[in-house]
């Protein structure tokens, strides 16, 4: 029997600096935890209100709310997906699910929990967006296409033409998904391009910009009949009332989103110029985060900045990335500390 792919949860390291989740290190937004303290016991006893939070995610994407469903993380719409589109098809066989690579890891462990068959897309030596072969990809058994602008763990962004010829190229009953987890820091989002294309479904995060990822909240938008099957399998009250309140308030708080924007923006450019330094291979990146080539000194790197009491992300087994390390660049003060970490190992050797 072929081996169940299963999720492998990073270890829970909470005490040091975690730059391997790729969350908001400087922790959400004031007025969220002024939001939350506001709570009342009423509001807890009773099954949460959705209107507000989805009138405020609405005006802030400039769809209708029909066009929205919010979600308990996207890690809820990634499964909410694959189990409204991957069932096996009436004539008993498994539907395809094409995944260029390297991939958020959840998809695939989601595609076989529903016995779908995953076509995996080999990556590009730079990460360039793989059109050709993904259209090349697509069969009459295509029954989801998964995209994430800007990848992870790369960083790299896929054009939206790209999306459009993807969007045109599958069958009338598929689906193709955009996860735009870190669209804030420097994507181009596929939302304004919903209404003319209705098979595209976009997911979105509010656990990665708005620092939100211990509340779990995320939301799907797209096409009201796209969304349907989706919508069927999320639990009518899978939103809390804390995050429902707490998103209204992170939306309000523009400023604070666009600091941290502009931190990751120094941060990145930071940590390019300590890999040129060090003669590291890296990606720029359009996200919160970078991919470097840290070779065979990858282990020595990861085990010195545990050291130091910050985690990193090794993502050698990922197709493409041997020798490859993923670090958050959110706030430049803990940018500026995993390059200091890094550089022991990177500036003693060649
Ligand atoms: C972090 C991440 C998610 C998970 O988002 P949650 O809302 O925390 O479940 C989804 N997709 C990608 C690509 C991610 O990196």
């Amino acid at each position: 029997m072929k081996p169940v792919a299963t999720y492998s949860k990073p270890p829970e390291l909470y005490d040091g600096l975690r730059l391997h989740q790729n969350e908001q290190t400087g922790g959400c937004s004031p007025r969220v935890l002024e939001a939350l303290a506001r709570l009342r016991a009423d509001q807890i006893s009773v099954y949460p209100p959705y209107s507000t939070a989805l009138a405020a995610c609405a005006a802030d994407l400039g769809l209708t709310e029909d066009r929205l469903v919010l979600v308990n993380g996207m890690d809820e719409g990634i499964l909410a997906l694959a189990v409204s589109y991957l069932q096996r098809g009436l004539d008993g066989a498994a539907a395809e699910v094409v995944i260029p690579q390297p991939a958020f890891e959840v998809f695939e462990v989601n595609a076989d929990l529903m016995s779908a068959r995953v076509v995996a897309v080999p990556p590009r030596p730079d990460f360039a967006f793989a059109l050709e072969e993904v259209l090349a990809a697509i069969t009459p058994r295509t029954r989801a296409v998964i995209l994430t602008n800007p990848n992870n763990p790369t960083g790299v962004s896929v054009p939206l033409a790209a999306i459009r010829q993807i969007a045109r190229a599958v069958p009338p009953s598929a689906i193709v998904l955009v996860d735009e987890a870190y669209i804030h820091f420097g994507g181009e989002t596929f939302v304004p391009e919903l209404e003319a294309y209705p098979q595209v479904v976009v997911g979105r995060t509010f656990s990665k910009a708005y620092g939100l990822a211990g509340l779990r909240i995320g939301l799907l938008a797209g096409h009201p009949e796209t969304l349907l099957p989706m919508r069927r399998v999320v639990p009518v009250y899978s939103i809390n009332v804390a995050a429902a309140v707490a998103i209204v308030a992170a939306l309000d708080d523009r400023e604070y989103v666009k600091d941290y924007v502009r931190q990751v923006t120094e941060s990145r450019a930071l940590f390019y110029d300590a890999c040129r330094r060090w003669g590291v291979h890296y990606w720029p990146s359009a996200a919160n985060f970078v991919l470097a080539r840290t070779g065979d000194r990858t282990a020595r790197v990861l085990e010195r900045a545990l050291e130091r009491g910050i985690y990193l992300r090794d993502r050698s087994n990922e197709p493409g990335c041997a020798g490859c390390v993923r670090v958050t660049t959110g706030l430049v003060e803990h940018t500026r500390r995993a390059i200091a970490a890094m550089e022991e190992v990177l500036c003693a050797a060649p």
